[in-house]
């Protein structure tokens, strides 16, 4: 035996050594004792492959997102508070560098991408509880199939800053990670995705690529965003925000994104907003996505909180770890330590990275069929769970994926692939030990986002327990 060969078999049976300690340790030898379900094996679905074209690194303009957020900062103050008329210093001057470089990335969308100025009012303590004045940036891209076009998709980031004292409009705050940084992820997917022609046809559902204002005051720019797009007939399909996306100084950069979602009240069927995370996660990859299973950050809240308090699928991209002396602080020097939150600061490859894990997913979801509604896990006290949902006609899309996952694992598996059935039984799967959704599958290869089954509960209690007399 030649020493390669030796080497390579003691190598194997080093392998086969850890693979072997990897399981034990793991739990994975101790879940075989659990009866199998379902008892002969599950069918091997199916599988859809994705769609080509992922848009790559590459293709992302970093230079250009620096120039974004270099100009926003150059307007000294962003305060919601302060001039929405001069054109040099002010939140007014922020929204016209928008205005105007989404008005350009426009000229290259061949005429679909439509820019809009929202303008409202909004009051509370941190107006002096006077109506102030507040505008929105919208660069929208309308879905080109009728089927989808009053889906929309959005990506934002908000445009406000704020100095150590939040109602102060005349002290300085560059605001270049909070969050001028979530401002050009924002123009970025606008310029990928509006430049692109997907196929022929465009993308299905509508895009909204959104800078807010009034974030520090209150997230009343989201809040009015949500109406905004009530009042315009859409359904919400997703919403991305993206909130202090620039900086990622530890060593080691670039490193994940940080995408926070709120799970809901219901501990068997997760929310939207936790279906749009996997979703995100899955398309974009483990490598790019560290998945944060809560809301928001502790004692901080983001514009995707209105859209996940109504139900609808909203999270939120953050930074690896803050630095909380480049945030919401008045630009200075302190005992040698620097404050403010200036572009030296910021690492634009991290930034661009974070630009692609958005425009992607957008990308996809903008071509997938609908969710499916309705859907119901049933079969309760019987041998066979029972799923049951409901979807419009729809001549692209391929079929759904059933998924499920034990209770305690955080990522869905595709259980089977069916091509139209609105009630599936899975023979031998208890409705107890899985959690279970449904997907709708595009023939192109896109998901919908999965929608968790809920299942009837009976009420815990009924009646009353009193002490013996
Ligand atoms: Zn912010």
């Amino acid at each position: 035996m030649t020493t390669r060969r030796r080497s390579a078999r003691r190598f194997a049976a080093l392998a086969l050594t850890s693979v072997v300690l990897v399981m034990a340790s793991s739990g994975i030898l101790r879940a075989q004792k659990d009866p199998p379900e379902p008892a002969q094996g599950k069918p091997a679905p199916k599988l859809v492959v994705r769609p080509a074209g992922a848009i790559s690194s590459r293709e992302v303009d970093e230079a250009g997102m620096r120039s974004v957020i270099e100009q926003l900062v150059a307007c000294g103050t962003r305060n919601s508070l302060s001039s929405w008329t001069d054109p040099k210093r002010g939140v007014g001057c922020g929204r016209d560098r928008i205005v105007a470089r989404l008005n350009e990335i426009a000229k290259n969308s061949a005429g679909r991408l439509q820019v809009t100025i929202d303008k409202f009012e909004a009051s509370g303590t941190r107006t002096k509880n006077k109506p102030a004045r507040m505008e929105n940036v919208y660069g929208i891209l309308p879905g080109a199939d009728p089927q989808l076009a009053k889906t929309v998709f959005i990506v934002s980031g908000h445009f406000d800053s704020r100095a150590s004292d939040v109602m102060d409009p005349n002290l300085d705050s560059p605001g270049a990670d909070d969050d001028a940084s979530g401002v050009a992820v924002s123009l970025e997917c606008a310029r990928l995705l509006s430049r692109m022609s997907p196929g022929t046809g465009g993308y299905r559902a509508t895009l909204l690529f959104a800078a807010v204002s009034g974030e520090e005051q209150y997230l009343y720019g989201a809040e009015r965003m949500l109406s905004w797009a009530q009042q315009q007939g859409y359904t919400v399909g997703g919403m991305l925000d993206n909130d202090i996306v620039g900086a990622d100084p530890a060593p080691g950069a670039p490193h994940r994104i940080r995408l926070f979602s709120g799970g809901g009240e219901q501990d068997d069927a997760d929310s939207p907003s936790r279906e749009l995370a996997r979703a995100i996660e899955e398309i974009d990859g483990r490598e790019a996505i560290r998945l944060v299973f809560a809301l928001d950050r502790v004692e901080r809240g983001g514009d995707h909180e209105p859209f996940y308090l109504a139900g609808l699928p909203a999270v939120r991209f953050t930074e690896p770890l803050e630095d909380y002396r480049h945030q919401h602080q008045t630009p200075r020097t302190e005992d040698g330590v620097e404050y403010g939150d200036q572009v030296k600061y910021l690492n634009l490859e991290f930034a661009g990275n974070v630009a692609r894990a958005n425009a992607e997913p957008l990308r996809q979801l903008a071509l997938a069929p609908a969710v499916p509604t309705g859907v119901k896990l049933g079969g309760g006290v019987t041998p066979d769970a029972k799923i049951i949902w409901n979807a419009e006609e729809d001549s692209q899309r391929a079929g759904f994926e059933i998924l499920w996952r034990e209770t305690t694992e955080p990522r869905w598996q595709v259980f089977q692939f069916v091509t139209s059935a609105r009630e599936t039984a899975l023979k031998g799967v208890s409705t107890d030990n899985h959690f279970f959704a449904v997907r709708s599958v595009g023939k192109n290869g896109t998901r919908s986002i999965a929608v968790a089954a809920s299942a009837r509960r009976i009420p815990l209690s009924a009646g009353s327990v009193q002490p013996a007399k």
